[in-house]
C-alpha cells in the first residue's frame, strides 16, 4: 500500500456540507483536504462520485469466539468492509459471554489478529457480573450492555429486574446500553399464541408477542431509572413510534445522558413482510408496524433517535428456518447498511449529510471515539467512497458474511460502494480486497469532538 493517497475531485459529505475537492491521505491519516497536487502519491479519481467518513457501526454480533460456524471477526469485517462499514462495537453474547475483563481482552487479542475493520468491544453486564462490574474502572471501556446474554440465561435481561437496574445505574459512569423488552409481557403472549398454534405459531404474530407494550414499558421504566440516577443509558435498537416520543431533541447530542439508536432493517422492513420472508426476519425487538417504520424514520431525522446501527447477527439458513419459537432471531445486515440509508436518499426521504450525521460523526460523539468518524486533517482515513447511480441487485453469492445468506436477496440499490478505506489503507476497491493491515481497536477519548 502506497504510503500517500490522493483522492481527486471528490464531493466531501461532512459536517453537514458538501465540498468538491481533494483529499491527501498520508501514513494512514487525512494530511490535507483541498484542491492539490503530489506527484508520488497513488491517485483515485473521485469525479462524479461522494466521500463519507467510514460508517461505524454502534451494534453487531460477529460471533467470534465460541459460535463460529455463523460469522467470525475475519468474515464479518470483511462484509463490513464491502459495505463501507471502517469500524464497529461488538456486543457480549459470543461464547463465553464477555462477563470479565479476561473475556474482553481476549476479543481484542483475536479481533487484532482477525478484523479488518476497527473493532470495539462491550464488556457484558447482567445480574452474575453486577457487583465486578460496578467495581471497576469503566472510564476507558466504550460501553457495558446485556444484549443478547438472555439467549444464555432467560430472565437475566436488565429491563425485567429493575433493582439490577437501580444498583447499576447508581454506580457505573460508562454507556450501558440495554435491550429494551419486558421479557414478563413476552412470556405471557407467548403462551396465549402457544395454546392456540402450539410450536408453529405464525411468525405473523411475532410482533404482537414481542408487542409495542413490552418494548414501550421496558423504554419508560429504564429511563426513569436512569434520569433518578443521572446515568449514562443508551436504548438499542428501538421499534416503535410510541418509544420514540419517550426521547428528547431539544439539546446536543453531547449533552445527552439519555440516547437511543434505530437499526437498520427496523427502517427497511414492516410486518407486511412476514408473509414473504418469514422467519429470516425475525428479529428481537421485532419488526413492527408500517406506521412504526415511518415514526422510526421520522424520529431519526428530528433526532430523537441519534445513531444508526445494524444489530448485525448472522445464523445459518437451517438456524432460522425453523417453527416460530426454535427460529433464532437475527440476521446478517451489516453489508447493507449504507445501501439501505443511500436508498431512502434517492427517494428523496433523507439527505446525505444526515446520513453521514447518523452513521458517522454520532457513533463517534456518542460512544467517544478518538479521531475517527469526521473528515478532518489528523484524524484517521477511515473512507468510504460511493457511487450513487451504480444499480445491484443483491444475492447469495455477492453476500459475504459466512452464514451465505441475506434477507435482501433479490432487492436492487441504486447506489454502490466503491472503495473503502481503513487507516488510509485501500482495503477494498470494486469488489477486490486488500488484507494485508488488519483493524486497529478503537480507543476512547476524553476529548471532544
Ligand atoms: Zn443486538
Amino acid at each position: 500500500m502506497a504510503e500517500r493517497t490522493l483522492i481527486k475531485n471528490i464531493s466531501i459529505v461532512n459536517e453537514g456540507k458538501i465540498t468538491l475537492t481533494d483529499i491527501l491521505i498520508v501514513e494512514g491519516l487525512i494530511q490535507k483536504i483541498g484542491k492539490q497536487e503530489d506527484p508520488i502519491a497513488r491517485l483515485i479519481d473521485g469525479t462524479g462520485k461522494y466521500l463519507l467518513p467510514g460508517i461505524i457501526d454502534g451494534q453487531v454480533h460477529f460471533r467470534d469466539p465460541g459460535l463460529t460456524h455463523k460469522g467470525d471477526l475475519y468474515t464479518e469485517s470483511k462484509a463490513a468492509i464491502a459495505g463501507g462499514v471502517t469500524s464497529f462495537i461488538d456486543m457480549p453474547n459470543t461464547s463465553p459471554n464477555v462477563l470479565s475483563m479476561d473475556i474482553l481482552n481476549e476479543k481484542y487479542r483475536i479481533a487484532a489478529d482477525k478484523s479488518l475493520a476497527n473493532f470495539g468491544f462491550f464488556l457484558g453486564v447482567n445480574g452474575d457480573n453486577l457487583d465486578e462490574v460496578i467495581k471497576l474502572d469503566t472510564s476507558g471501556l466504550l460501553g457495558v450492555s446485556d444484549d443478547g446474554l438472555y439467549f444464555t440465561k432467560k430472565g437475566n435481561l436488565l429491563a425485567d429486574n429493575p433493582a439490577t437496574m437501580e444498583k447499576l445505574f447508581a454506580n457505573c459512569s460508562a454507556v450501558i446500553a440495554i435491550h429494551s423488552e419486558k421479557e414478563q409481557i413476552v412470556e405471557e403472549n407467548e403462551n396465549i399464541y402457544r395454546e392456540k398454534y402450539g410450536e408453529n405459531v405464525p411468525v405473523e404474530f411475532h410482533p404482537v408477542i414481542r408487542s409495542e407494550k413490552a418494548c414501550y414499558e421496558a423504554t419508560k421504566r429504564a429511563i426513569e431509572i436512569a434520569e433518578k440516577h443521572n446515568a449514562r443509558l443508551h436504548i438499542l435498537h428501538l421499534t416503535t413510534e410510541a418509544e420514540t416520543h419517550l426521547f428528547r431533541n431539544d439539546i446536543p447530542l453531547r449533552e445527552k445522558k439519555i440516547t437511543t439508536e434505530v437499526s437498520v432493517h427496523h427502517l427497511w422492513f414492516s410486518d407486511k413482510d412476514y408473509k414473504r420472508l418469514g422467519t429470516l426476519i425475525k428479529w428481537n425487538p421485532a419488526i413492527k408496524t408500517e406506521k412504526d417504520k415511518e415514526g422510526l424514520l421520522n424520529a431519526l431525522l428530528d433526532d430523537r433517535i441519534d445513531i444508526v446501527t445494524t444489530d448485525h447477527a448472522p445464523h445459518t439458513l437451517e438456524e432460522k428456518q425453523k417453527p416460530y419459537f426454535q427460529a433464532m432471531s437475527g440476521a446478517p445486515i451489516v453489508q447493507h447498511s449504507l445501501n439501505i440509508m443511500l436508498e431512502f436518499h434517492k427517494q428523496g426521504r433523507i439527505s446525505l449529510e444526515k446520513i453521514v450525521e447518523k452513521m458517522c460523526h454520532n457513533p463517534a460523539i456518542l460512544y467517544q471515539i478518538e479521531r475517527r468518524g469526521f473528515v478532518r486533517e489528523g484524524y484517521f482515513a477511515d473512507l468510504t467512497i460511493v457511487d450513487l447511480n451504480s444499480p445491484w441487485t443483491v444475492s447469495k453469492e455477492n453476500t459475504l458474511s459466512k452464514c451465505g445468506w441475506s434477507p435482501l436477496e433479490g432487492t436492487t440499490f441504486q447506489g454502490k460502494v466503491t472503495h473503502t478505506i481503513v487507516n488510509g489503507n485501500l482495503v477494498y476497491e470494486e469488489g477486490q480486497f486488500n488484507e494485508s493491515e488488519k483493524g486497529k481497536a478503537l480507543v476512547k477519548t476524553t476529548m471532544r469532538h
